[in-house]
């Protein structure tokens, strides 16, 4: 704002008044909004613009002010201030010495810096469970299905997917339960899901492997409430291996032929799982490879009997 747009003439006596009572002098007004009043702060000497209804009824707080407060706090904390959060004037983002960003409460930071709380980054933690997992044979997921904060979900090398206790991962004290029950021999199936949103707009399915789809569905996914979920269809394999592979190649090839209805992991919050869903448009296409899959799987549990030669049985029996 110009010296131009600000009129310097003097103020009712009570406004310079109720500015001096809240820790300032009363600068001018905005010319363009005559609602909005110039204060001149008497701590770190900044202008601030606030409406007239604010000098009136309740005590103007100094933006200025307030970031200095937030990085010093911050600065007390080991962290950097990024900025304020524009969504919620109670947080903030910061800086970690790692180099992550954190968004979290003021009051928790300034309890950080009272040495009262330890601050610890989530990312850098999230980092150290990968890592973890991976030397272990894992991948970590994100949150545990069962909603322990202890918890986390990982997929074994096997596929199958299943919350560990963060004390197990660190001491290496558990197995996959997939593995553990011969997963690779047991019967197992292919299944179809289909999530109906209730906004009655989104439509989204889920193409996976499990021995158990109904519990896979009932129990293992995390839906949010807003979320109706259907088991469209179930394809039978005969054994945990077997599905696997059909289950990857099922992806491959949807992934090839129409990537543009993989809904990227950024859309599944509404799902504990990051990847393999797909927009409902891929149905027919879905379908009809899983029509695909039951045949192979028929032809090879029923092979056509060899060719025999009729003219040389019959005269096998003369
Ligand atoms: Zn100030
Ligand atoms: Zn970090
Ligand atoms: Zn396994």
């Amino acid at each position: 704002m110009s010296a131009d747009d600000i009129d310097r003439s003097k103020p009712p006596a009570s406004w310079e008044h109720l500015a001096i009572k809240s820790g300032y002098t009363f600068y001018g007004r905005d010319k363009s909004k005559r609602a909005t009043v110039l204060l001149r702060c008497h701590t770190c000497s900044e202008l601030m613009s606030v409406h007239t209804h604010v000098l009136r009824t309740a005590r103007a707080e100094c933006t200025s002010c307030w970031l200095n407060a937030l990085s010093s706090e911050a600065e007390s904390a080991g962290l950097t201030l990024i900025g304020p959060d524009l969504t919620d004037s109670h947080r903030a983002h910061y800086l970690g010495v790692c180099g992550h960003t954190l968004n979290r409460q003021r009051g928790f930071i300034q309890r950080v810096g009272r040495g009262e709380v330890s601050l610890r980054c989530t990312d850098c933690l999230r980092e150290r469970y990968a890592e973890m997992a991976e030397n272990q044979g894992w991948s970590l997921l994100g949150k545990a299905i069962n909603g322990k904060p202890n918890y986390r979900l990982f997929r074994h090398t096997c596929g199958f997917e299943q919350d560990v206790a963060i004390c197990n991962l660190q001491s290496g004290r558990f197995t996959c339960n997939a593995c553990a029950g011969n997963w690779a021999s047991d019967p197992s199936a292919v299944y179809l899901f289909q999530f109906d949103f209730l906004d009655e707009r989104t439509r989204l399915l889920k193409v996976g492997m499990s021995r158990n789809p109904a519990s896979r569905l009932r129990h293992q996914l995390g839906l949010k409430d807003e979320v109706r979920a259907q088991i469209l269809r179930v394809v039978t394999v005969a054994s945990g291996k077997k599905a696997l592979k059909a289950e990857k190649r099922l992806h491959g090839i949807l992934r090839a032929v129409c990537p543009e209805f993989v809904v990227p992991n950024y859309e599944l919050n509404w799902i504990s799982v990051v990847s393999e869903i797909y927009r409902i448009e891929a149905l027919p296409l879905i379908s009809e490879l899983l029509s695909d899959l039951e045949e192979t799987l028929r032809s090879e549990q029923n092979p056509l009997p060899p060719k025999t030669n009729c003219a040389s049985s019959r005269g096998l029996m003369q």
